[in-house]
């Protein structure tokens, strides 16, 4: 596993993504701090990851303008508004549903924020995944998102997609299928699909890979 991660981790250098790798999950808050300077604006995308290492308390408590789109008391259309001001955010922490081992980034979204933030708007993007996210390729990547990351997620919030009640995607039973097939639910969370692979701009998407595993 280790001389996995650490290729997985060349291979983001490659892509200029500067990728960083740590022993365990208590090391990723030290590590997050480094990076953000105090004062600095941050969001973040919905990810069970970021609950697992602590990232919200952290922000919380820490000297930022957090863009907390998950504040006691805010209604549905004041969240999306966060989640709007987030993209033009200093920084916006986040998951990654996959990262395959020639490293790129491969992620699914239902709302479409979080994926925007990986292409463009903040000016840092910081990605914090377990090693149970990386993957052979985009093919193994879309097959972890079909039967592991969207069913376990739609379970999490509550969403009664096909997969919320068969563990995986109603389109694998289709051969045929392409990368975007899927249910016509309206609770739908795979509508939107990104792949980051080599960046124009250096460094901007840093990658915490660490050894332990995290989230789903
Ligand atoms: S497209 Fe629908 S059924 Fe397929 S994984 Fe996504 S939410 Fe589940």
């Amino acid at each position: 596993m280790n001389n996995l991660i650490n290729k997985v981790a060349e291979n983001l250098n490659k892509n200029n993504m500067e990728a960083f790798v740590v022993e365990s999950k208590e090391e990723v808050l030290p590590l997050l701090k480094s990076l953000l300077d105090d004062g600095t604006s941050v969001g973040v995308g919905g990810s069970v990851t970021l609950n697992e290492v602590g990232v919200l308390t952290f922000l919380r408590e820490g000297n930022y303008k957090f863009f907390d789109r998950y504040a006691e008391g805010l209604s549905r259309d004041e969240a999306v508004e966060v989640m709007r001001q987030s993209l033009l955010a200093d920084a916006f922490i986040t998951s990654s549903n996959a990262v395959t081992e020639s490293g790129e980034l491969y992620n699914v979204d239902g709302n479409g924020n979080r994926v925007a933030a990986f292409c463009f708007g903040p000016k840092k993007v910081i990605v914090v995944v377990g090693a149970n996210k990386i993957v052979k390729d985009l093919k193994a990547a879309e097959q972890r998102v079909k039967t592991i990351a969207a069913p376990l997620n739609c379970k999490r919030l509550g969403i009664e997609t096909p997969c919320f009640k068969t563990n995986e995607c109603i389109s694998l039973k289709n051969e045929e299928r392409e990368m975007c097939d899927g249910c016509l639910n309206e609770g739908r969370i795979c509508s939107t699909y990104v792949v980051s692979g080599y960046q124009r701009i250096k460094d901007r998407i840093k990658v915490i890979i660490c050894k332990e595993n995290l989230g789903y």
